[in-house]
């Protein structure tokens, strides 16, 4: 890093500061309080309280009652947890449907149990439209009798386009099909309401919503055939064993209380704040695009694709100053690859290796905003200055579907 002294952080997707209300929180339960929530003393039994608290102010955030929920240690965790537990408990039903979008959490776990079982299981990934929506009849088709699960994400990542849930869950249900949904993005960003939606499996994770990395929360729908994970003590009913993650778990109890006081704001002023980015840049940059549904989207998140650059480069130059965003492909890693996402939403290679996504949280101002505003428009034109790319397209001869980066 060089002389900025301030860091603009617009990669909330990523991850979340901990609130400081939530740090606070924590804290005793670090030093004074450090019981254990089973024992019989008063002394942990105290620490219990806090820790039932904590799990309805969870449940209260999601409309869930708290006994349905199981903490685990992540989000990636409650995602395998649950797709898991539906192929054990109907261990004659080999199919599982999800969609070419998710998270990795999900999408390489369907990948490996293809691959493990000798192709025993069979997974169905749905393909999305252009503007990453899902069609619901074609999702509708895809269910068969041997079908165990449907995973389907509430939003995406890496574009916010959020997914009928309600409606998808709806469908398997009438078919006896259970529904696990990968909630980590929409959690404390968009209502939930457990009690209205037919959803078995819903996933949480406390590092995208202002708690700390390595707690996670998987509800099981009272009622709903559970085979668990990890195997151990009696903590959480027997559904997962091993000591409970006690401060994190009253950290994000915390975090959930805040997130339903600054749900209105966040789909206020934050939106408000993204919608002027957003606009901003797609005004200023010439060949700037968005990707992703313009309003089935989370109100944080703002990816756009600056056609003929890298992103990696522009994350590069951007981190100069201070900004911390992210890019959708992965040159770093040597594979050249843009995001799956983008593929399977049919953007052009010289647009996806271009994308860029701002996500925003409620510790963002409008000075960031303008601060992006005034630094962007330049990298990019700086860039393509560079770029044989951009420099093809003004004698027109652009051919898109090949990246000639110079990283292989
Ligand atoms: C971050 C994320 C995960 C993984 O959560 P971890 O707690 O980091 O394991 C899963 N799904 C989505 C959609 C995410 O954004």
């Amino acid at each position: 890093m060089s002389s900025i002294d301030k860091v603009v952080y617009m990669d909330n997707n990523a991850t979340t500061r901990v609130a400081p209300e939530v740090l606070e929180a924590m804290l005793p339960y670090y030093s004074e309080l450090y019981g254990n929530p089973s024992s019989m003393h008063t002394f942990g039994g105290q620490v219990g309280v806090k820790f039932a608290e904590a799990r309805q102010q969870i449940a209260t955030l999601i409309g869930a009652n708290s006994e349905e929920l199981v903490f685990t240690s992540c989000g990636t965790e409650s995602d395998s947890t649950a797709i898991l537990s539906a192929l054990q408990s109907f261990p004659q039903k080999r199919h599982i449907v999800t969609t070419r979008v998710e998270h990795p959490a999900v999408k390489n776990l369907c990948e490996h149990l293809d691959t493990l079982t000798g192709h025993k299981h069979k997974v169905t990934m749905l393909p999305v439209a252009d503007d990453g929506t899902i069609d619901l009849k074609q999702y509708e088709e895809s269910l068969t009798d041997e079908t165990a699960i449907v995973s389907v994400m509430w939003a995406n990542n890496e574009t916010g386009v959020i997914f009928p849930v309600a409606e998808m869950a709806a469908i398997a249900k009438s078919r006896g099909i259970l529904f696990h949904t990968d909630a980590v993005q929409a959690v404390g960003k968009v209502p939930i309401n457990l009690a209205e939606v037919p959803i078995d499996f819903l996933s949480i994770s406390g590092h995208k919503l202002h708690a700390p990395k390595g707690i996670g929360v998987l509800y099981v729908r009272k009622g709903t055939p559970f085979v668990p994970f990890m195997i151990g003590g009696h903590q959480e009913h027997g559904r997962r064993g091993g000591t409970e993650n006690v401060a994190a778990i009253i950290g994000l109890g915390k975090a959930c209380a805040l997130a339903g006081e600054k749900m209105a704001e966040e789909n206020s002023r934050v939106k408000a704040l993204r919608d002027k980015l957003e606009e901003g840049l797609l005004s200023s940059v010439p060949s700037a695009i968005l990707n992703g549904h313009k309003t089935e989207r989370l109100p944080n998140t703002c990816n756009i694709s600056f056609e003929y650059v890298e992103g990696e480069a522009i994350l590069l130059h951007l981190d100069r100053f201070g900004i911390c965003a992210s890019s959708g492909s992965a040159c770093t890693s040597g594979s050249l690859e843009p995001s799956h996402v983008l593929r399977a939403m049919g953007v052009p290679f010289t647009a996806a290796h271009g994308s860029i996504r701002f996500s925003l949280s409620v510790y963002n101002t409008e000075e960031e905003v303008d601060y992006i505003l005034e630094k962007v428009p330049p990298i990019i034109a700086n860039l393509r200055e560079m770029s044989p790319f951009w420099k093809g397209e003004h004698v027109g001869k652009v051919g898109g579907g090949q990246c000639k980066c110079s990283c292989s």
